[in-house]
């Protein structure tokens, strides 16, 4: 793929996002970009297992995202396929003599927020700004990309080792990867890598790894109680309101660390039936994060208590389902050499940074702490993008230039492996 060919892609891509796990339309365009490359891939049940999937998008949400990919051109079989199956691909391609098993996340979902409409904004004037109240404002378009790309560019076969890319639905909300290690596709990886785009850092500047960050969990509660007369009988009823409100008071006055960051926040709480009627349901989400790993599953032992104390109190039942994942991520300093070295062979590299630490949480870190527990290295590279907004903002827009340059390092870097 020459340069305007992986332009075209990547706006194609960005007119038609799609949110986790309805990218319908980019599953059946990544393997329309493949086509007839010497790959194999793995979709479906093969790729990801979605039965654990907590809040998985209902059948009227997946048929009305199904319909927009085949109104945008996607062949109605592969919508409908990747609509019944799951929307992860796996893609193998192998070099000819033996080396390093590499492994490359790039995500492919969108936000669920409206694009900027101003005439200064790039894919306006240019004609591929989002039409479907969606929006690539984290950049997974590019990022998408430059996984098909370095797949053509590797379709000489002449590298060692072999090369999976596991293009990864549901990043935002960090509910995909587990999905796709419950598959099993990330277990005889060796060398394990995500790449990201950077809007806030210039073309041409490349970050070896991030480091850090925060372990997180995205926790839903529901609280089941007993409707009753607010005014008749409200002492046959069993409030599942105030056990919410109870616990949600008490999750955020959980203590801080001494000695590890932490954050917790209550983000919804929806709750009741009527005003004259006592409530008998209340659905809390909340999130546990920290510096640690181990700390933020005491975090949510924490909340546990909490949920179950206060529903203990208004005589109510809770259960508490986990919606999201990730870890934090060390990269190993092998790997972010090699990185750094490959960075540094490319003439449009002119800055690199060796780490930078991750101040959210991206859930590529669960797959490369895996490969990392049975004796694999990992990183994360990042590639400098110039976006005039920030992520997930309106006017979050990729310099396309970061696209190439992507994936002449990924190359650099497979082609020169031992
Ligand atoms: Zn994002
Ligand atoms: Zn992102």
């Amino acid at each position: 793929m020459n340069v305007e060919q992986l332009s075209a892609f990547r706006r194609e891509l960005h007119r038609n996002p799609e949110p986790a796990f309805v990218e319908i339309g980019t599953a059946a365009r990544i393997e329309q970009a493949i086509e007839g490359l010497p790959v194999s891939v793995l979709t479906g049940a093969d790729a990801q297992h979605l039965a654990p999937v907590v809040n998985y998008p209902s059948a009227s949400t997946l048929d009305e995202w199904t319909d927009r990919a085949v109104a945008s051109g996607v062949p109605p079989k592969r919508a409908e396929y990747f609509r019944r199956n799951g929307t992860a691909l796996v893609v193998d391609i192998a070099g000819n003599r033996p080396g390093p098993r590499w492994g490359l996340r790039v995500d492919i979902d969108a936000l669920p927020m409206r694009e900027s409409t101003d005439p200064t904004h790039f894919p306006v004037p240019n004609g591929f700004a989002s039409t479907n109240g969606a929006m690539h404002a984290c950049g997974h378009d590019a990022n998408t990309t430059m996984g098909v790309g370095l797949l053509h560019r590797l379709s000489d076969h002449d590298f060692p080792g072999s090369l999976r890319v596991l293009f990864q639905p549901a990043e935002e909300g960090v509910r995909g990867a587990q999905t796709m290690l419950d598959a099993g596709v990330a277990d005889d990886i060796d060398r394990m890598l995500a790449v990201h785009v950077a809007g806030d850092t210039p073309v041409g500047a490349v970050v070896g790894s991030f480091t850090g960050g925060m372990a997180t969990r995205k926790l839903k509660v529901d609280f089941t109680g007993k409707a009753s007369h607010a005014a008749g009988t409200p002492e046959a009823g069993r409030n599942a309101l105030l056990a919410a409100a109870m616990a949600a008071l008490a999750i955020m006055a959980i203590p801080r660390f001494g000695s590890v960051d932490t954050r917790l926040n209550v983000g919804t709480l929806v709750a009741g039936d009527g005003v004259n009627i006592v409530p008998s349901t209340a659905t809390m989400t909340c999130e546990a994060r920290a510096t640690v790993d181990d700390t933020v599953d005491e975090l949510v032992d924490r909340v546990r208590s909490i949920v179950e104390g206060s529903a203990l109190a208004q005589g109510v039942s809770v259960s508490l389902a986990l919606m999201g994942q990730s870890a934090t991520v060390c990269p190993d300093d092998e790997l972010v050499d090699l990185i750094i070295a490959a960075a540094k062979a490319q003439d449009a590299v002119d800055a690199v940074e060796r780490t930078r630490s991750l101040a959210g949480s991206d859930d590529a870190n669960l797959l490369i702490r895996h490969v990392q527990q049975r004796g694999g290295w990992g990183a994360y590279l990042m590639v400098g993008a110039a976006s005039p907004g920030p992520h997930h903002s309106a006017t979050f827009d990729v310099d396309e230039r970061a696209i190439p340059l992507g994936i002449d390092i990924l190359e650099t870097l497979i082609r020169a492996a031992r």
